[in-house]
């Protein structure tokens, strides 16, 4: 989402000529768009600065704004202790950042601004042009989260949960489709909680299939809690629908997922894969888990190991418990940070292992590739499977835009490597 704000952000500031670059030493308004969901977040602020303060000694002190759930949780902090900071805006006012640059131009004060102002972020961000250019684009569909989760800062930093409308969500979709996108990907917080007018992520799915030109739609990240047999159901109409779906699902134990408030237990759980599994036997899934949550036992552990085994997740994202600060988890007694390491290294490594098996059997197999971008300097493709996996095919043909069959040659933890297999004229076409 951060990916998509920044964007954003651009989009914005290029109405008082502002432009992107990708030398630090020519910019005259630095603005580090932060994420808080992990600790050392504000660490990371000063670390950064500390660069920016570096390239311009001597020089004139280029506008420094910090934008993103960091500004939104620690703002007064940051610009109490960093004074090179000009401003701190939050996620949901970064609508008026053009406002804010000006002001700091003419030497105003130093500015927090961390309203939550979603309704006029969006009525403002609707008539800016999305100029986003990739192939592969995202687009926020819906922000903000009312579930609570004891771990997590989301409700705190992005506020409550915010649907787009359906018809702002299609001209934003058919403007990157007409930039060249080929694949978007739906973002929200809770994205299967989009409710706009009785309208929910189905229906929206639905509308977007019909894009001629969009090729690929994934969304991501979805709660279970909110997994309605409606949704269930695009998996098997949508033919556009990606058959990978991430569903974070935090633990294995339901004393752990009851501690965490995840509304959810672990046979729900298992009930929304079957019923997709049914409608899509391609369906395949990736996960979050969060590793030595407080209270979590070995038992509660090995319950997580066999969740992972049971479902053979093919990417998984795995973190200790990081307390933050003003959820009600920070409060709870912490397992002993030897023992927490210890899990998570035994859980990587089983996921770790359930990985490459998987990757290990798509040798010598075809994938469908979208390629995204060319490799820097060589004739090589850079594209991604219908599962989301890397692939780097060598081509002396043009292939951004287009989908390919390849042959799957070679493989490592990360990426695929083959080639093309199938020339059909009319698999894809040129962005
Ligand atoms: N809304 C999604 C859900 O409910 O599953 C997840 C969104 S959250 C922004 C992304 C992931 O960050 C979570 O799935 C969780 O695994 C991880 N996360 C959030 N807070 C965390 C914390 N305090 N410690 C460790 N991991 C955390
Ligand atoms: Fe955070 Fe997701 Fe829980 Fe909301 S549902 S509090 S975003 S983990």
């Amino acid at each position: 989402m951060n990916e998509y704000d920044s964007n954003r952000i651009l989009d914005i500031t290029k109405k008082i000529n502002y432009n992107s670059t990708s030398k630090i030493q020519e910019a005259n308004c630095y603005i580090l768009n932060t994420c808080h969901i992990r600790e050392k977040a504000r660490d990371k602020v000063y670390h950064d600065i500390g660069r920016v303060k570096k390239e311009f000694r001597g020089k004139k002190k280029p506008i420094v704004l910090i934008t993103g759930c960091v500004a939104q949780a620690e703002g007064d902090i940051l610009l109490k202790r960093e004074k090179y900071i000009d401003a701190v805006i939050g996620p949901q006012s970064y609508h008026d950042i053009n406002n804010i640059i000006l002001k700091i131009e003419n030497n105003k004060d130093k500015i927090n601004f961390t309203e939550f102002d979603v309704v006029e972020k969006f009525d403002q961000l609707n008539v800016i042009k999305n100029s986003d250019s990739k192939v592969s684009s995202f687009l926020t569909i819906q922000e903000g989260c009312d579930k609570f989760c004891k771990f997590c800062v989301v409700p705190y930093t992005r506020g409550p949960e915010y649907s787009r409308s359906l018809s702002e969500i299609m001209v934003e979709a058919n403007q990157l489709v007409n930039n060249g996108a080929r694949e978007i990907i739906l973002l929200g917080q809770n994205v299967n909680a989009y409710k706009f007018e009785k309208k929910g992520l189905s229906d929206l799915l639905y509308k977007l299939n019909e894009i001629k030109n969009l090729k690929r739609i994934r969304y991501t990240t979805s709660h279970p809690q909110d997994f309605s047999d409606d949704l269930i159901e695009t998996h098997k109409n949508c033919e556009k629908l990606m058959p990978l779906l991430h569903l974070p699902v935090q633990s294995g134990s339901n004393k752990i997922l009851s501690s965490m408030n995840r509304n959810h237990s672990i046979e729900d759980y298992f009930e929304i894969i079957k019923k997709l599994k049914k409608k899509n036997s391609n369906i395949k899934f990736s996960s979050d888990f969060i590793i030595a949550y407080p209270g979590e036992t070995e038992e509660d552990f090995e319950k997580t190991m066999l969740l992972m085994k049971k479902i053979e997740f093919i990417n998984s994202y795995s973190f200790i418990f990081s307390p933050r600060p003003g959820t009600p988890a920070a409060d709870m007694k912490m397992i002993d940070l030897n023992v927490a390491k210890e899990r998570l290294t035994i859980f990587q490594k089983l996921a770790n292992d359930i990985k490459r098996d998987y990757r290990e059997q798509l040798r010598n197999s075809t994938v469908k590739v979208l390629f995204e971008n060319k490799v820097k300097n060589e004739n090589k493709f850079f594209g991604r499977d219908e599962y989301f996996n890397s692939v780097i095919v060598k081509s002396d043909y043009e292939l951004i835009g287009k989908i390919k069959n390849v042959r799957v040659n070679d493989c490592n933890q990360n990426t695929l490597f083959g080639s093309i297999i199938s020339e059909k004229k009319n698999e894809g076409f040129a962005a």
